[in-house]
């Protein structure tokens, strides 16, 4: 008789709004699809905050940090004042410096922008995320922007290095060194410094107002994006509307010892608790993980399985999409194609 492998341990979040209908129905299809994963799930984020004044439990990090694998599902930061985002103070508290967004084009998805494949390597530790503020006086507020060597660096290096592992052929910096000389020089100079390691990958710049033009109008001439926190943030929604919209844009945030997986989308407040969220995006940023966890054969035939329910048209597919599914069906047929 064999035994079954020892599954691997997660962390999983469910957060806000839509959060914990996305998190139950990504994890139904990495059950369904045999991932053989252990989950040790937290409720985080508002409504915890409101019970026991933590937005993440003492117990949730101690996992986190056992585990160093992190499925988090979107949480809800309240605007202007109220508790720091969670999303940031994460990244930042386990280094998870490099944020990693993929925006493709899915053939059973119609965009009147075919054919994207771009890659967006986001700086997710410094620049104005930082949190450095100040009130110099009732009329006048002060954001501290920050944009070091070393965190620059390495989030340089590894597009270059995705890049080169995975055949993709240009790495653009997205940059305003024309007004930001110093901060967005020094990004702009590394970049140009790092990119002579890598002589067989082709590496230009553009400023970020041009690149929001230019991906708008001809997104299928950019590869790999490598730019600074708060411009990736923007430009990778910008990219996920390309590709039929926030339901469909996973992400990664990497560190040297830690790994978190989440969708790019926020808790959708305004559609939660009515069954009708598209899980894709966690789906998707679940199979990133699987990736990283070395279970790639799971992955793709939960790519497939979503990919073969997406082709299915209005009425397999979520009201975001155009369709009349609800999280529920939808996640049925994609279970039963696994
Ligand atoms: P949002 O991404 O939550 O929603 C924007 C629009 O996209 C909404 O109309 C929403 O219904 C739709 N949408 C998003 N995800 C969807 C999905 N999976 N299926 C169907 N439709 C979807 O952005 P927002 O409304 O600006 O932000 C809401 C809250 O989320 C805010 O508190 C914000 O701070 C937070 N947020 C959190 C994260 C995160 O946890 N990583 C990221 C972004 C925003």
């Amino acid at each position: 008789m064999t035994c079954a492998p020892t599954p691997a341990t997660v962390t999983v979040f469910r957060g806000d709004g839509i959060g914990p209908e996305i998190t139950d129905a990504a994890l139904r299809v990495l059950d369904a699809a045999g991932a053989n994963l252990a989950y040790e799930t937290f409720n985080v984020g508002a409504a915890e905050y409101e019970r026991n004044g933590a937005l993440v439990p003492e117990e949730a990090f101690a996992s986190f940090e056992r585990t160093r694998v992190l499925l988090k599902s979107p949480i809800t930061t309240p605007l202007g004042t109220g508790f720091r985002s969670l999303n940031v103070m994460l990244r930042k508290k386990y280094d998870l410096y490099a944020n990693i967004r993929p925006a493709k084009s899915n053939a059973a998805v119609p965009t009147p922008f075919p054919g994207v494949d771009i890659m967006i390597f986001r700086e997710n530790t410094e620049d104005l995320y930082a949190g450095i503020e100040e009130r110099v006086s009732d009329e006048e507020m002060r954001s501290i922007k920050v944009i070091t060597r070393a965190c620059s660096e390495r989030i340089i290096r590894s597009a270059f290095a995705y890049a080169e592992a995975n055949g993709r052929h240009k790495v653009t910096c997205v940059h305003k060194a024309n007004i930001m000389k110093l901060t967005d020089g020094l990004f702009r100079d590394l970049f140009y410094e790092i990119a002579r390691e890598y002589p067989q990958v082709e590496a230009n710049d553009l400023i970020v107002d041009a690149t929001a033009m230019q991906l708008v109008m001809h997104p299928q001439r950019f590869d790999v994006i490598v730019t600074e926190n708060l411009y990736g943030d923007v430009l990778s929604d910008l990219c996920s509307g390309l590709i039929g919209g926030l339901g469909l844009m996973p992400s990664s945030n990497l560190g040297h010892d830690f790994a978190m997986f989440e969708a790019v989308h926020g808790s959708a407040p305004d559609i939660a608790g009515q069954g009708i969220a598209n899980p894709t995006a966690l789906l998707w940023s679940a199979c990133m993980m699987l990736d990283h966890l070395g279970k790639q054969e799971v992955a793709s035939r939960i790519r497939t399985a979503v990919d073969a329910t997406l082709a299915e048209g209005p009425e397999a597919v979520t009201p975001d999409l155009g369709g009349s599914a609800t999280t529920a069906s939808y996640v049925e047929r994609v279970i039963a194609k696994l």
